[in-house]
């Protein structure tokens, strides 16, 4: 595994594969890796000849108040779990290299941004596209992975790639989850032991509000549910608890058979802010 940490280099690379007709598979990644991304790696590693694996703690999608302080980081540990999982070469530019003080334009993203995470949020999907936008353009993959876990992401990048004409194609990979169905996450690690014990109840909460819509409960009945759920079972602060079409992130009245819905939490604990979501295809009198 080759460890990379100028644009240059990377494009010299990225290049060279895709003269030679090669297929790149691309990751990104803020790194402090865990299983969900090694399940990206390994579909990356499966489908592709050249895998590129980026840790970058993007300082532009946190907010001034959030944690890119204390964003766990461990390049040590990571490097040695890229190089097990074959992964050929490992992207870990500096802030300095990534951002240039001189630079003039930044991506604003219109729409998908007004709900969830981007209303919680502000100008975080901004960061996120622009860093991927870049890291695009220096990685030239044939085919990037991105987890559900961050289903407004995968949506935001969608319409990316779409408003910009990009060639790589975005491979959705469904939400990597503990034994007892907790999401993996790098933020995991700050759940005091008392937290992680409740936190699967999230999860449980998701599935069980998923049941009740197919079983014909409304949509704020349904939100209702969820939330007193996570209530009932957690110490959490909870954030949100949103319904919406998927990926276009509009607002749904009545659910039609076959429409694409997220069900989408995010819960405050003392330390970590956790984010979990269902996709699924609205199926009434489905369980
Ligand atoms: P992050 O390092 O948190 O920015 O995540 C990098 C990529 O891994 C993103 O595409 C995430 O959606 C994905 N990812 C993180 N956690 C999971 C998970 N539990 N299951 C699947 N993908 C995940």
């Amino acid at each position: 595994m080759k460890i990379i940490n100028l644009i240059s280099d990377m494009q010299k690379e990225s290049l060279a594969a895709r003269l030679a007709k090669k297929t790149v598979g691309f990751v990104p990644t803020m790194g402090f890796l865990h299983e969900g991304h090694a399940t990206l790696i390994e579909q990356a590693r499966k489908e592709n000849d050249i895998v590129v694996l980026s840790i970058f703690v993007n300082p532009l999608q946190f907010g001034q108040n959030e944690d890119f302080d204390a964003y766990p980081r461990d390049i040590a540990r990571d490097e040695k779990i890229a190089r097990e999982l074959g992964v050929d070469y490992l992207f870990y530019p500096t802030i300095e290299e990534m951002y240039k003080e001189d630079r003039t334009t930044l991506i604003t993203v219109e729409k998908r941004v007004d709900v969830l995470c981007g209303k919680k949020r502000p100008g975080h999907f901004d960061g996120v596209a622009t860093v991927v936008m870049k890291l695009f353009q220096i990685v030239m993959p044939t085919q990037a992975y991105f987890g559900m876990k961050d289903a407004q992401q995968v949506a935001v990048i969608e319409g990316l790639i779409s408003d910009y004409h990009l060639t790589v194609q975005l491979v959705r990979v469904n939400t990597i989850r503990e034994e007892d169905g907790l999401a993996k996450s790098s933020r995991n690690v700050y759940l005091t032991p008392k937290e992680r014990e409740e936190a699967p109840a999230i999860h449980q909460a998701l599935q069980l509000g998923k049941s009740r819509l197919e079983q014909g409960a409304s949509i704020s009945e349904t939100k209702e549910f969820v939330e007193n759920y996570i209530k009932e079972h957690t110490a959490s602060e909870i954030d949100y608890v949103e319904i919406y079409s998927y990926p276009n992130l509009k607002e749904v009245k009545e659910p039609r058979d076959g429409e694409s819905l997220i069900l989408a939490v995010a819960a405050k604990f003392s330390r970590a802010r956790l984010i979990d979501n269902i996709v699924f295809s609205y199926t009434k009198g489905e369980n």
